[in-house]
């Protein structure tokens, strides 16, 4: 059999001349073709069926024009696309982002992990991911009403909860989400579950909204357990300052650890005796507010760093970037490191370039990959889909057990698939695990 290293470069070759200049979308790609092209080489059905291959064309793209008018009476023109990746064990199920760096590469490389992130998960969920190029920073709470009742205005005709249910990413928060379900429902004529993440009045599951950050933090203490280590007097270094980067923090402090940093793309807010409730409140209401993440009063001990990152600023044994793809670069990954680094658990999608990840790999760093570790937002919002459907919610507190459980078998399934040695490596744990589940129902489906 040819090497994994030649094998992999034949098939990025094929991918490359299809993705022409879609970058993101070629690192996502490549970072699992490593892990299973052996695995499907050596398994003929899953050969004979070329499952990885077509598991790189998503089922469809649909991309649409978003036009909505601003406070000032001007017209505003967005683009907006949703891609369908794979429904071989679900309904597609991903996000959506509204950014001005959206774009069908960014979207193709997230529903990509996001089909192998929800097979991980056990749940029946296939994978997608949408969003628009339209930039929310600086606009009224009625342009953004708005631009959502536009973009529903087209992707109304394409999801549904058997068909393709979307949620919350980068910008779209529970606002976001009751008003694009407002107009979904308007425009359907129906009310179900086709999008989750919805506020607990209409539909919404206990817990959605802390899930994501949460789950990271269950996921580390799985972590550190094989090692009889535990969170409790850890110094992690938090990056973001949204929905998952606040909540991983919040429930970091809750679990005794020392949160010495969040951040966002003005800076970093440094927090050298670890960050406290009231710390955190305060960063969460100046964000809300728009107003700037200097000055906070003496006693909060916080220290703002225009245009920095986290990394390598101070001591810190645990990493958890929660911001955006690529954030942490290679510099940035070797500072880590020089700083105490030992454990990196990503909260966002792909927030390492491969440099960072080679570096963090030559540094001997455990590495615990998006796909699984932020996981627990989708499972919650899995869980969302099920109580519509069955018409029953659950308490907080079963959502929060479901949660523990879910990621206690995510680490377990990728623990097992990853083991090499007495070490564990997540990342192929996590690739191959989810990659075989979806595998499977492909095959069993025949050509398609
Ligand atoms: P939010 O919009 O709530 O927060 C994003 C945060 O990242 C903001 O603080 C933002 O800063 C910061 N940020 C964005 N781009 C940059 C940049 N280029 N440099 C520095 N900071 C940046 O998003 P979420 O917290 O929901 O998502 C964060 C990540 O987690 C994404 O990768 C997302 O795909 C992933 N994720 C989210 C899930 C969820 O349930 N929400 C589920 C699974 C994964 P600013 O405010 O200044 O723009």
């Amino acid at each position: 059999m040819a090497s994994r290293e030649t094998l992999v470069a034949e098939f990025m070759e094929r991918v490359a001349a299809r993705n022409t200049g879609q970058d993101e979308f070629l690192q996502a790609v490549e970072e699992v073709a490593c892990d299973v092209l052996t695995i499907e080489k050596a398994n003929s059905a899953y050969a004979q069926a070329h499952v990885f291959e077509r598991l790189t064309e998503p089922d469809r793209i649909i991309g649409f024009r978003v036009v909505w008018e601003d406070d000032a009476g001007q017209l505003q023109i967005n683009r907006g696309w949703r891609v369908q990746m794979s429904n071989a064990i679900g309904p597609y199920k991903g996000g959506l982002r509204f950014h001005p760096s959206v774009n069908p590469s960014v979207l193709k490389f997230l529903a990509f992990e996001q089909t192998f992130k929800n097979a991980l998960t056990g749940l029946p969920l296939g994978g997608g991911k949408g969003g628009s190029d339209f930039d929310p920073s600086g606009r009224s709470d009625r342009e953004i009403m708005r631009f959502c009742q536009a973009f529903m205005g087209e992707l109304a005709h394409h999801i549904g909860p058997d068909q393709d249910v979307p949620a919350g990413d980068i910008n779209v928060g529970t606002r976001e989400i009751g008003y694009l379900f407002g107009a979904y429902k308007k425009f359907a004529q129906r009310f179900h579950g086709a999008l989750t993440g919805k506020g607990g009045s209409f539909g919404g599951s206990k817990m959605r909204v802390e899930a994501t950050g949460y789950g990271v933090l269950y996921f580390t203490a799985c972590v550190l357990m094989r090692r009889d280590q535990q969170i409790e007097g850890k110094r992690i270094a938090i990056s973001g300052m949204g929905n998952v980067a606040t909540h991983a923090a919040e429930k970091a402090i809750s679990m005794g650890a020392t949160v010495i940093s969040l951040s966002d793309s003005s800076g970093v807010v440094l927090a050298e005796d670890g960050l406290t409730s009231e710390s955190l409140e305060w960063l969460r209401g100046q964000k809300a507010a728009g107003a700037s993440l200097d000055g906070a009063p003496a006693h909060l001990k916080l220290d703002f760093r225009e245009g920095l990152k986290p990394w390598g600023l101070t001591d810190a044994e645990i990493a958890m970037p929660c911001a955006t793809q690529n954030e942490m670069n290679e510099d940035d990954a070797k500072n880590a490191v020089e700083s105490g680094l030992k454990l990196l658990v990503e909260g966002a999608n792909m927030p390492l370039t491969s440099g960072a990840a080679q570096a963090l790999q030559d540094a001997g760093v455990t590495y615990a990959p998006g796909k699984a570790t932020n996981a627990g937002g989708v499972a919650i919002s899995g869980l969302e889909m099920s109580q519509n459907s069955y018409r029953r919610f659950l308490t907080s507190e079963e959502v929060d057990a479901a949660l523990k459980d879910i990621m206690q078998r995510i680490h377990d399934t990728a623990a097992a698939e990853g083991r090499d040695g007495d070490q564990i490596n997540y990342r192929r744990g996590a690739n191959i695990a989810g990659y075989r589940r979806v595998a499977d129902a492909v095959c069993a489906y025949g050509v398609l």
